[in-house]
């Protein structure tokens, strides 16, 4: 009797033995149905075996096979490089492969336009060849033609002829072909033509190939157009994006210059019969390019040939809970496990990037100038945040300019990273300040509706007519908010459009396109949102983007700080003149000779990148080493200090037995030293070579595992974005 054993999604890490029934054939990658417990639930058979690791009656079957084509070895294979690399439960590395399964019996694909035999289709089919002769004669009839049956073709075929093919197309083994070659949509510059060569040239092999290009310099032409090379040599394209709110822009975009491609999206806002047919169409290959988020660097791609990573510089990749991967790490594993050139763009590239490209393993290539020829990079200005004009938070040279652009029908943006009205309330008598009873945090004002909100742990409160501390009635919001510069904004600039843009308003599907399409027609005079206006988003009439409250990153404890505001800053003022219309970007700020800003000045960010780069040198911080961080909560700070100096003890017993090169640093507080009643501490690990670490941690996890201490809960995080 074969055994299959089933990584299900669970945080033990341990994989279970079921026994497959007549009938049921599966095999590694299947993803199958099975009873845990009192549980039901999917998971992925990750091996067969000739005996189970338990007593044979005590075994169960796998209830049965889930309608889906099994999961590719490249995906389990890339599964369990996170699991082990990331040190999660294989399961749950697993799960993220798994398209939902809500209604997957009910969807069915659209009609295809012809059917063709794929890669793995060829192969599974030729090796149950000989079989039956019915099978064997549609199989000849497809084989004999790159092209396939087209739909007239198929209608024609008998009715077992027709389940055939469509089981088939189910188990990904016949899809739609892929059109003929797509052609090229803009004319490309000089720079963009030897960007394009320079990625086209590694067709075929794996290679990382850093496409560094100013904000509005063209990558994206230059990555659909190197996608278009991969589509017409019949491949399929993955490009990830860090954010939901990128894709429709995107996808609009390259639609039109892939004509013909089939693109599927992949991302967690889909609703589940979507994601489902989008994944399908990625397995089967019909969907030529795949756009999505982090998700999406698990889609099955058959004939993957590309894979693109925007903004690759961007914190979201790195998922911040559950399976803490970073998408773009695992993308460039994925691009070297499938030998295919991947290409990281961005206009503000990571240290982590730009150190591989200095160590020579990445190539990199460069778009140094607007690909609009009369485009000119913005002016930049500073300007103090607390002049006596100031109204709000709007310093003085920044309504003047705002009036401008309004008078000139032109369009603005502001920028400022904080939502709600302001950070937190205060009284004016005491030193009372609205904080989180539950969060070491401050509850921040809100308006529309009116409450006091934690923005950590989701903790609401009215706001009080008085100081619950001294009972003075005279309260006041401290510090400043999209809502409050929105009305700010308002007051200053009678009769202008004002479109605010953050979490708040966004919330609904759909709410942020809405809003870019207000802006393209030019229904709008003044944005005012977080950095989720930043990214990647191209308006020809905004010509100003003030910045307010960029000096906080300053403040910060997180090594990264700095680096996050200066892509912050070159991507927003990236925002500003397009085309014929100069930018101006206003930067409100106390310390305007910091060399984030000085950068900015000089439109230079690859000289900051080095300083910053030499400082992370001198102190042994990414990119010059790796980090581990162990996080723990618990309901007191006792047990987080006993469970956190056990693990100290047993890493310095790791330590002697690895002699490793690793460096363990005491635990601390967290940054949020406590969250939604839960007290929070960390202990940094930290390693010049990541072999070190690995052997290391394979020393170290299994004692944590072992140590008492089921009131606390924590978890690993390899290579943390944020302390
Ligand atoms: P990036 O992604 O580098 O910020 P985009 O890809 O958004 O830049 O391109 C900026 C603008 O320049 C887009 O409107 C695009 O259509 C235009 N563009 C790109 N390449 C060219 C070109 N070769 N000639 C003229 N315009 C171009
Ligand atoms: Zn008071
Ligand atoms: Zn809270």
């Amino acid at each position: 009797m074969t055994i299959a054993r089933v990584a299900v999604p669970a945080a033990t890490g341990l994989n279970f033995d079921y026994w497959i029934p007549d009938g049921v054939g599966a095999a590694r990658g299947s993803i199958v149905r099975v009873r845990l417990g009192r549980r039901r639930c999917t998971g992925v058979v990750v091996g067969l075996h000739d005996a189970a690791e338990i007593a044979p009656e005590r075994v169960l079957p796998i209830d049965d096979l889930a309608p889906l084509p099994p999961l590719p070895e490249d995906v389990v294979a890339l599964a369990e490089f996170v699991a082990s690399y990331y040190r999660e439960p294989l399961g749950l590395a697993l799960a993220l492969a798994v398209p939902p399964l809500r209604r997957a019996a009910v969807r069915r694909p659209p009609a295809p336009a012809a059917l063709a035999l794929t890669e793995p289709g060829r192969a599974a089919l030729a090796a149950r060849a000989g079989r039956a002769r019915a099978t064997a004669a549609l199989l000849a009839r497809l084989a004999a033609s790159c092209a396939g049956l087209d739909r007239d073709e198929i209608a024609a075929l008998c009715d077992a002829d027709r389940r055939r093919l469509a089981s088939w197309r189910r188990m990904g083994w016949v899809a739609e072909p892929p059109p003929v070659a797509a052609g090229e949509a803009s004319v490309l510059n000089v720079e963009q033509r030897a960007a394009l060569d320079a990625i086209d040239a590694q067709a075929g092999r794996f290679a990382v190939t850093v496409l560094d290009g100013v904000t509005g310099s063209g990558k994206t032409d230059v990555c659909a157009a190197a996608a278009a090379r991969a589509l017409g040599r019949g491949g399929q394209v993955l490009l990830m994006v860090p954010e939901i709110n990128l894709t429709p822009q995107l996808t609009a975009r390259l639609a039109s210059a892939l004509p013909g491609t089939r693109i599927a999206t992949l991302h967690s806002a889909l609703a589940d019969g979507e994601r489902l047919d989008h994944w399908m169409a990625a397995a089967s290959g019909e969907a030529g390019l795949v756009v999505g988020t982090r998700l999406a660097v698990f889609a099955p791609l058959p004939r993957l040939a590309l894979v693109v990573v925007d903004e690759e510089h961007d914190a979201s990749y790195k998922q911040q809970d559950g399976v803490r991967y970073h998408a773009r790490d695992v993308a460039i594993v994925r691009a070297r496990s499938r030998s295919v050139p991947i290409v990281l763009a961005s206009a503000t590239p990571s240290l982590e990037t730009l150190f591989a490209v200095q160590r020579g393993r990445y190539a990199r290539v460069v778009l140094s100038m607007r690909a609009d020829p009369r485009a000119r990079p913005p002016s930049v200005r500073f300007v103090p945040p607390d002049d006596p004009a100031a109204r709000d938070g709007l310093s003085g040279p920044l309504v003047e300019a705002l009036a401008g652009r309004l008078a000139r029908g032109e369009q603005s943006l502001i920028c400022i990273n904080r939502r709600g009205f302001a950070p937190s309330l205060k009284c004016t008598a005491c030193a009372w300040e609205s904080g989180c009873p539950r969060c070491s945090a401050r509850l921040v004002v809100h308006r529309a509706p009116p409450r006091l909100r934690c923005h950590h742990c989701g903790h609401a409160d009215a706001i009080p007519r008085s100081c619950p501390s001294c009972g003075n009635i005279d309260l006041a919001p401290r510090g400043f908010g999209t809502q409050r510069l929105e009305a700010a904004v308002a007051a200053a600039l009678p009769g202008a459009r004002i479109v605010r843009v953050d979490r708040d308003t966004t919330r609904a599907r759909g709410a942020f396109d809405s809003v870019r399409k207000r802006v393209e027609d030019e229904a709008v005079d003044v944005l005012v949102g977080t950095q989720m206006l930043a990214k990647g988003h191209d308006f020809p009439r905004l010509t100003l983007v003030g910045v307010i409250g960029a000096d906080n990153a300053l403040y910060s404890a997180d090594f990264r700080a700095t680096e996050r505001l200066a892509a912050l800053l070159f991507q927003v003022g990236g925002r500003a003149g397009r085309a014929e219309l100069p930018g101006e970007v206003i930067v409100q700020t106390a310390f305007p000779s910091h060399p984030v800003y000085r950068a900015l000045a000089a439109n230079d960010y690859g000289a900051f990148a080095r300083e910053l780069a030499g400082e992370r040198r001198i102190a042994a911080l990414p990119p010059y080493a790796h980090l581990v961080l162990l996080g723990a909560e618990a309901e007191t700070r006792e047990e987080v200090d006993r469970f956190l100096a056990a693990a100290a003890k047993e890493a310095a017993a790791a330590l002697e037995a690895t002699r490793a090169g690793v460096e363990v640093h005491s635990p601390v507080p967290a940054l949020l030293a406590r969250r939604a009643g839960f007290e929070r501490g960390q202990l940094v690990v930290q390693a010049v070579r990541r072999g070190d670490l690995a052997r290391f941690l394979d020393r170290w996890l299994p004692a944590l595992q072992a140590l008492p201490g089921r009131r606390v809960r924590w978890g690993l995080d390899v290579d943390p974005v944020a302390l």
